[in-house]
């Protein structure tokens, strides 16, 4: 049985004080969550807000998580973070392939793939994102593009621990946008990105391996999408920055 993970990806939203506001009232609304257990709660903050955001969590279980970081552990890299300074800072999770990192700057499967390996082999968890584009997806390619991007993301993984890789599957067209896939759609979908992970790795990983779904997540559908039995959780960008209704989509009704 996959236990369910709902995690926020905050994007660049929230100041260091802002963010912990926020957390407060998460801690709040969800206390009663951990007792439930039946759903793990990730806040991904930006860099700046990560070490206070921890600090105002402590005595909960919700985890906090990056929205990207360095391959490499050190080095000469103006402006980057590496996995040992996400690490030190608490850090389990780390959104990885982000379609907006993928777009805007110039991260490619092949960079997404050294970033998997190296969150792995530093102890931290990926949340590998994928996701077909409008014009991939009406030009049916939605099948080869996420298959293509779960292959080469995972590539040359170590098979040991690989089970707790999460995988997202967010259509680039859902993101942000008010639009979703359907539920049955993202189900699908996520049924292939499952063979695929099960092609790279074997077929107990990938019945193991929780996949979320992502793109305009809200308090209003995310039952569709839970009720799925491939759909393992929800990224949430835009509801997750505010805590009720993030707290809505945590809440197991
Ligand atoms: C995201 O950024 O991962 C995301 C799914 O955003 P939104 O929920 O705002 O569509």
């Amino acid at each position: 049985m996959r236990r369910r993970i709902i995690a926020g990806n905050w994007k660049m939203n929230k100041t260091r004080d802002e963010a912990v506001d926020l957390v407060g009232d998460l801690k709040e609304s969800l206390a009663d969550v951990g007792d439930v257990g039946d759903v793990e709660v990730v806040v991904c903050p930006p860099f700046t807000a990560l070490d206070a955001v921890r600090e105002a969590l402590r005595g909960s279980n919700i985890e906090i998580g990056a929205q990207n970081m360095h391959w490499e552990d050190e080095g000469a890299f103006t402006g980057e973070i590496s996995p040992l300074m996400l690490k030190n800072l608490g850090c389990v999770y780390v959104i990885l392939g982000h379609s907006e990192r993928r777009t805007y700057f110039g991260e490619t499967d092949e960079s997404v793939n050294r970033k998997v390996k190296s969150a792995m082999s530093n102890g931290l968890l990926p949340i590998v994102c994928v996701g077909e584009t409008l014009e991939e997806r009406e030009a049916g390619k939605t099948e080869a593009v996420v298959v293509r991007q779960t292959k080469a993301a995972l590539a040359g993984v170590k098979t040991n621990g690989a089970e707790r890789i999460v995988m997202a599957y967010e259509p680039v067209w859902a993101i942000g946008t008010g639009r979703t896939a359907s539920a049955d759609e993202a189900n699908r979908v996520i049924r292939i990105i499952r063979q695929a992970v099960a092609e790279v790795f074997n077929e107990r990983i990938a019945q193991e391996v929780r996949i979320q779904y992502g793109g305009s997540v809200k308090p209003q559908n995310i039952a569709d999408f839970l009720g799925q039995p491939e759909i393992d959780g929800a990224l949430v960008g835009g509801a997750s920055l505010d805590a009720a209704s993030f707290a809505a989509i945590v809440k197991p009704r």
